[in-house]
């Protein structure tokens, strides 16, 4: 082979391998959000349109971005690893900030307060948070979410332990173990909890505040650039007042 012939072969390879590298990801004209839209006010659907604050947050970063936003809808447990491997460019689903989830994706900013409380059933067993910690009471959470993370942990670890958890898919179907008795309590965010007592009898959330977390927008670690875009695009949004106008679309005060 000469030397010409050589130099073509590299050149073919290194254009076979940018290609597939390439193509494996996201296209730079998109913003690909990977979200779980059943977890309302944050997302959910209506028919088949997606609804909800981190909708209208990544359509709003997106626009700023200059970014075509592609919505993907996914188990909540598979949006971190998703995000990791660049199958997504964010994120973006109520996702709690942990240690944990640190060590796979950056974080951005945080653009609301989560906070995870317990449903009941009234007239039920548990009664306080303290009742959680009875022997014959079983939790209903939302798979991998950090209510389930937390309430599975051992008791030394302020958890309950795994024998007193049951995981559900979504928290309507944990909702639902509740309301035919499988499970005697609910731990999830406070807002989906107050979108499922409203439309479910005979169902309440405790008082007290079971966990008080940040919500944040989960962006691949090796993407600094866009993670300091929409760091940018939320301060701008906090400064000018549009990112409470999202989040009062949803959450009326009471
Ligand atoms: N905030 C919780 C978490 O990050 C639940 C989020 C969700 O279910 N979408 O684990």
């Amino acid at each position: 082979m000469n030397m010409k012939k050589i130099l073509c072969l590299v050149l073919a390879l290194m254009m076979t391998v940018c290609c597939l590298a390439a193509c494996g990801t996201a296209k730079n004209d998109e913003l690909v959000m990977a979200t779980n839209a059943t977890f309302p006010p944050y997302e959910y659907m209506e028919g088949d349109e997606y609804k909800g604050i981190d909708i209208d947050l990544a359509q709003a970063i997106a626009d700023k971005l200059g970014k075509e936003l592609v919505i993907e809808n996914v188990e909540f447990g598979t949006i971190v690893a998703g995000v990791e491997t660049g199958k997504y460019d964010v994120g973006i689903a109520g996702m709690t900030i942990t240690d944990e989830r640190k060590e796979q994706v950056n974080f951005s900013d945080s653009y609301a307060t989560g906070v995870q409380v317990v449903i009941v059933k009234d007239g039920g067993k548990v009664k306080t948070l303290d009742d959680l910690a009875g022997a014959d009471i079983m939790i209903g959470v939302q798979q991998d979410t950090t209510g389930h993370i937390y309430a599975s942990d051992t008791v030394e670890n302020g958890g309950y332990g795994e024998d007193h958890v049951t995981p559900y898919l979504t928290g309507a179907d944990a909702v639902e173990a509740l309301k035919s008795g499988k499970v005697q309590a609910v731990i999830i965010d406070q807002e989906p909890a107050k979108e499922f007592v409203k439309v479910n009898e005979g169902l309440s959330i405790l008082e007290a505040e079971w966990a008080v977390e940040d919500y944040a927008i989960a962006i691949n670690k090796e993407n600094t650039e866009l993670l300091e875009a929409v760091n940018k695009a939320l301060a701008e949004m906090k400064a000018d007042g549009s990112m409470d106008k999202i989040i009062a679309n949803y959450i009326k005060a009471e």
